[in-house]
């Protein structure tokens, strides 16, 4: 197959090999880093499923204990309040307590919730409000409502709490008929009632009859008044912190919020920082709504019915303490002295015992739990919340530990990644070399097939010469001795130049099989410059060349070969000679700078273009030129010269510019004064 298919063949298969390599390195490489990538959501997915489980079998292990925790409270008589829960100072339910028939609040320690309202509102009503509500709720005219609620508010038999509810009633039914105007006198008058009064409200709250004043005033158009009312009523909350929750307070807020949003005042100072606190307060509202539907026992947390009013449960309370009171259930109510049951809650307790259950449930598992402190909350990585509702941060890593558990478990995809780009590189980068040598060895064998070609080439030129010459004179056809003579010259000259050919040859079969000598004599070379260029300068001027020479007669010594000197200097002198098709001039130089000797070869030659500069000291390189001038060559001979100098210690200059000529210098060392035996170099 001719090569040049082969290397057709090779290069398409190394290529090939390339683009698998790089195609299957880069699939490894991409699937490894989607792992290391995916590898964090898949860490924090399957934590949070565990964590997910976790929270539901908490929350049911902790619903469990606090039901039975209620249960036992809630069944006792005053007198047989239960010793507190094992463990008491830790204990979260801090203070069962019961209200009584007249309002009275019996309990263990002291209460710190004055609790006056607590429960007021599971008072039944009096008849004569029942009556006038109830009138005002049925299809009579409208004349007959007002009238009913006016005389029930202004029944001396009844207690001024009940006679605000009257005139609340009566209010509302004036707003619902559009007749805000006068339930805005209602409003006004009962705000303006003396603080005793205003005090023992359980319902409506001030607050709250502050709110719909507010309202009424943003119909009537009267906007101006509004921050001022809603103002009332939050110092109306201030004044009773104690007794309100952080629950009443959000509603209020939110709802004077509306109403300022809805007549486009702005925010007064007040609210603003009202809300910030409530914000602040938040977990905390969430731990108390968590107490209502998580911990309370079913029947005690007026699940069934959703409607606040008629819920048989109550919250009070504020920052850490919650108090929880309930209704026993009909079923369950005794003597009737008692109106209600109860328990203070301490919130801050309660969130640490979560935290101890949650840890010690957890840790029964394989996973490993890190509380969070709470001052650090925002830095956790959450895992597990008890429900959206409850904003407590129950499992969580510090970030740092997390990034640290993400970085163990991403590390072998990175190594993975990294190696098998490496992998990738290697192979794409043994080949590219792979792809070189074999290009450079091609090259070769290509260079090496035309040496051949040329070599026979130039054997065959003057063995024809030397044929005919020794023809012509065998069969003594020749007149006269200087036609003989001349005839025997060419011979002469044609074997010199075979010689010198087959010399090279030669010389080069040693190098290239690592068996040629060099035997290096001390010597003043100008005696064998000056033979060489005799024999040659003859035959140059015969070619019409101009030649100059300028060797002196002696030199400074050098260790030298001086047959391998002879034949560097012959292919210097041929080169000019063959690469000047237009004859000119060739100049040979030898002189000393004292520390050197140098011999240099000049023409006017083609010249050696920059880039071939370096190349063509190489083992058959010929420049592309030399190769359209025609001229046959073997490309051998610079390399040997090269090989020369080396031997010699020495070097090769060369400055050509192309188009005008080249200049080839030969820088031998000058022979140490001491160095007078001879030293063998390869
Ligand atoms: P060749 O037998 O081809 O002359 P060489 O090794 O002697 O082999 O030279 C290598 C190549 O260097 C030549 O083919 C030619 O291209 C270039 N060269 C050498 N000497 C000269 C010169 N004096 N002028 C221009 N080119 C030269």
């Amino acid at each position: 197959m001719p090569a040049r298919n082969k290397i057709r063949i090779y290069e398409t298969a190394i290529w090939v090999s390339i683009a698998v390599c790089l195609g299957l390195c880069s699939l490894g490489a991409y699937l490894t880093y989607k792992q290391y990538r995916d590898m964090g959501v898949l860490l924090y997915a399957s934590r949070k499923t565990v964590s997910r489980d976790l929270a539901d079998s908490l929350r049911l292990q902790i619903r469990n204990l606090e039901k039975e925790t209620f249960k036992s409270l809630s069944s006792q008589a005053p007198d047989e309040l239960p010793a507190l829960p094992p463990g008491n100072e830790a204990s979260f339910f801090h203070m069962p307590f019961r209200i009584l028939a007249d309002g009275k609040i019996e309990g263990v320690g002291s209460n710190p919730l004055a609790g006056r309202r607590l429960v007021r509102e599971t008072e039944a009503p009096p008849a004569e409000y029942r009556q006038a509500v109830r009138l005002s709720h049925s299809s009579a005219p409208l004349e007959r409502k007002i009238k009913a609620l006016r005389d029930a508010s202004q029944r001396t038999g009844l207690s001024p709490e009940w006679q605000v509810r009257a005139r609340t009633q009566l209010a509302a039914l004036y707003k619902k008929h559009q007749r805000a105007a006068e339930a805005e006198t209602i409003y006004s008058e009962i705000l303006a009632a003396p603080s005793s009064v205003m005090e023992n409200l359980a319902w409506p709250t001030p607050e709250q009859i502050s709110l719909a004043r507010a309202e009424t005033l943003s119909v009537l158009n009267r906007a101006k008044a509004v921050p001022g009312v809603l103002s009332q009523g939050l110092s109306f909350l201030d004044s009773a912190a104690r007794n309100t929750g952080s629950y009443r307070r959000e509603a209020y807020i939110m709802n004077s919020l509306r109403i300022l949003q809805k007549t486009g005042l702005e925010v007064p100072r007040e609210l603003k920082d009202a809300r910030r606190e409530i914000q602040s307060l938040k977990p905390i509202a969430g731990a108390v709504r968590h107490v209502r539907d998580v911990s309370l026992p079913r029947e005690l947390s007026g699940k069934t019915s959703r409607s606040f009013s008629t819920a048989r449960w109550s919250l009070r309370g504020y920052r850490d303490n919650v108090a929880v009171a309930w209704k026993p259930a009909a079923s369950k109510a005794d003597s009737g002295m008692i109106k209600a049951r109860g328990v203070v809650v301490n919130l801050r307790k309660f969130r640490q015992h979560l935290d101890r259950e949650l840890a010690r449930t957890a840790d029964s598992g394989s996973l490993r739990v890190l509380l969070p402190a709470s001052a650090s909350e925002e830095e956790m990585v959450p895992f597990a919340s008890l429900g959206s509702e409850f904003p407590y941060i129950s499992i969580g890593q510090p970030k740092a530990e997390w990034e640290n558990h993400l970085g163990a478990a991403r590390r072998p995809f990175a190594i993975a990644g990294l190696l098998s780009g490496i992998l990738g590189l290697s192979l794409v980068g043994g080949l590219l070399i792979l792809r070189r040598a074999l290009r450079r060895e091609l090259k070769l064998a290509r260079m090496k097939t035309e040496f051949v070609a040329n070599v026979s080439h130039e054997l065959k030129t003057p063995l024809s010469l030397i044929k005919l010459c020794s023809e012509t004179l065998q069969l003594n056809r020749l007149k006269g001795e200087e036609k003989r003579q001349e005839y025997f010259e060419v011979i002469n000259r044609e074997s010199d130049r075979l010689g010198h050919l087959i010399g090279n040859v030669l010389n080069f079969s040693k190098i290239d099989a690592g068996k040629k000598d060099y035997e290096l004599k001390r010597a003043d070379l100008a005696p064998l410059l000056n033979q060489t260029l005799d024999a040659y300068l003859l035959q140059l001027k015969e070619q019409s060349f101009t030649c100059r020479r300028d060797i002196p007669s002696s030199l400074p010594d050098v260790m030298a070969d001086e047959e391998a000197v002879a034949q560097a200097l012959i292919n210097l002198l041929q080169n000019a000679v063959r690469y000047s098709p237009d004859k000119g001039e060739i100049s040979v130089r030898g002189s000393s700078d004292g520390r050197s000797l140098l011999l240099s070869v000049k023409d006017t030659g083609i010249g050696i273009a920059q880039e071939d500069q370096e190349r063509i000291w190489d083992d058959y390189y010929r420049t592309a030129e030399a190769r359209a001038l025609g001229t046959r060559g073997s490309g051998l001979g610079l390399s040997l010269v090269s090989h020369i100098m080396e031997a010699h210690h020495g070097k090769t200059l060369l400055s050509s510019t192309p188009g005008a000529g080249s200049e080839f210098t030969l820088v031998f060392p000058l022979a140490n004064e001491k160095e007078m035996e001879p030293e063998n170099g390869r």
